[in-house]
């Protein structure tokens, strides 16, 4: 089991697979006022890293399950050095409709919605797996401003405008589905850079190492086109954000 192979090249070298930067994570953590040994739950954990670190400095406990066997990988070797391997597991594996076996305090699911089908679909998922009174974390997309057009749309990795939605009516969303929005940590362009633009250099190394690999010419044509793309585009329109939910 994996997930497409142009992520694992390109986002190889990431702790972090979203806009977010180390020092969001970290204002992240440091806002949900974490207690020790709180138990933590994180669909589509990737590399690890916000468990990893809030293991660390906030001392909770948790479990991360991932469909990337590398990046599982990463983040079991990120535990070994955090020394926080006795706190956090990481789990290989498709987390549709996963379920904790024992509740937890926080359920998180940071940019990987698909899992449940949706915005919707994944909180309904994460709220099966939260004791009561649980929070919920969810990480989404947002437009920063309206694209002009769907073809825009496209431009920044949605399939049209309504995929997203702007800021306000994301939040009024999670109203309607009867959460109170507690906390929220936002994406900006310098954090975004550190997404996108960290994936050129990274290409750009695995393509010279690589230059026979099949997949070479799929790589020289994202590595010719991405940067402009995300200048133009994701930059500019495109918002992101972990949002920290309480059912009403
Ligand atoms: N939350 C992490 C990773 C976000 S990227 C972070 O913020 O760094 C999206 C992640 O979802 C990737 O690591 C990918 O491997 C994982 N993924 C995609 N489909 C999945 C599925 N069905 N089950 C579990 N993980 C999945």
């Amino acid at each position: 089991m994996d997930i497409p192979r142009i992520f694992t090249i390109s986002e190889s070298a990431h702790r972090i697979h979203n806009p977010f930067s180390a020092e969001k994570l970290a204002t992240l953590g440091a806002v949900l006022r974490l207690e020790p040994d709180m138990r933590l739950l994180d669909l589509g954990s990737g590399s690890g890293e916000m468990l990893c670190t809030w293991a660390r400095d906030h001392a909770i406990t948790g479990t991360g399950i991932d469909k990337s066997p590398l990046f599982t990988a990463q983040a079991r070797a990120r535990a070994e050095e955090l020394g926080v391997a006795r706190r956090v597991s990481f789990i290989h594996g498709d987390a549709t409709g996963h379920v904790a076996p024992e509740k937890v305090d926080i359920a998180a699911c940071i940019g990987a919605t698909w899992i449940g089908g949706g915005a919707a679909g994944t909180l309904a998922l994460l709220a099966r797996s939260l004791v009561p009174g649980g929070m919920i974390l969810i990480g989404e997309p947002f437009w920063r401003q309206l694209p002009p057009s769907d073809e825009v749309a496209r431009h920044c990795l949605a399939g049209a405008i309504a995929d997203f939605l702007p800021l306000p009516d994301l939040i009024t969303v999670f109203g309607d589905r009867g959460y109170d929005v507690v906390e929220m940590v936002l994406a900006d362009q310098d954090s975004w850079d550190r997404y996108e633009a960290a994936k050129w250099l990274t290409m750009r190394r695995w393509l010279d190492a690589n230059p026979d690999d099949a997949f070479a010419g799929e790589v020289r044509q994202l590595l010719n086109t991405e940067p402009r793309r995300h200048a133009a585009y994701t930059r500019d329109y495109l918002g992101w954000g972990v949002f920290a939910l309480l059912a009403r």
